[in-house]
């Protein structure tokens, strides 16, 4: 039987494209996209001509069982979306779902992930982090998602569009206090790529401000809630070092 190869293409720059990554695209009967046109770019300007099937958060379901059938039958496909790595804010889960349920292999082919890029270059702690996507649209379901994760004490990593990244950082401020340690990563491996903290009121400030801050796509990083504990041992230290200094 063939395989489902799940496979991530840039977020930007096309130099993120993985040796793998090329050499898998240019390899299988066929490619699921989200958005074959979007797809169709991206393999013209690898030079690779592949058919290319739609595969959305609508048809999805409907059409697993027709690729699990042409998988059984040996087929090699790949799954890819329009950036980044599929399932990550983006559709594939039912397909690869239905996929492991036949018995048949998925195979990751790993790249470029616009959340950790962002970690990556945010310097907030990276060991714990929670993946929150895309908050809700409607203002009062984003203002009790973010009730809802206002103590919690790992990293949050959120996904936001230029449409809404004013009122999205308005209501981190409102929730979690302007003073919690945050990084704005904008456009990340794009030309205007722009990676600014340290705190949501400033970043808040910034976009507001500017309106080039407000264009492109967008990664915010923000410090967990400190625990008790920690912020106490803190407080500790605080208080030691200024004892010290009027000891000295
Ligand atoms: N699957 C993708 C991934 O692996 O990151 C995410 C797809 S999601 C539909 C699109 C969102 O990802 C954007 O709204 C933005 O929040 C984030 N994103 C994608 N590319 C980005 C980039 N180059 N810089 C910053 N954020 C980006």
């Amino acid at each position: 039987a063939g395989a489902l190869h799940v496979v991530a293409t840039p977020i930007g720059n096309l130099g993120d494209l993985t040796a793998r990554a090329r050499a898998v695209l240019a390899g299988v009967d066929a490619i699921c996209a989200e958005d074959t046109r979007h797809t169709r770019q991206l393999l013209q300007a690898l030079g690779i001509e592949r058919p290319l099937l739609a595969l959305h958060e609508h048809n999805e379901a409907d059409i697993a069982w027709r690729l699990v059938e042409r998988l059984k039958a040996g087929e090699a496909l790949a799954l890819v979306s329009d950036a980044g790595t599929p399932l990550v804010s983006d559709p594939g889960y039912r397909l690869v779902r239905e996929v492991r349920a036949a018995g048949l292999r998925v195979v990751p082919v790993p790249g470029a992930c616009a959340a950790i890029a962002a970690l990556s270059v945010a310097g907030i702690p990276s060991d714990r982090f929670c993946f929150e996507g895309f908050l809700p649209a409607k203002a009062g379901a984003r203002r009790e998602r973010l009730q809802a994760l206002a103590r919690e004490t790992r990293t949050l990593v959120f996904y936001e569009s230029s449409h809404r990244i004013e009122e999205c950082l308005a209501d981190l401020v409102a929730e979690f206090g302007a003073q919690r340690e945050a990084v704005l990563a904008r456009e990340l491996t794009k030309l205007f790529e722009t990676v600014l903290g340290d705190t949501l009121g400033d970043i808040a400030q910034r976009v507001t401000s500017d309106e080039n801050q407000r264009k492109g796509e967008f990664v915010i990083v923000v410090r967990g809630c400190e625990d008790d504990a920690e912020a106490r041992l803190r407080e500790g230290q605080r208080i030691y070092a200024r004892l010290s200094e009027h000891l000295k």
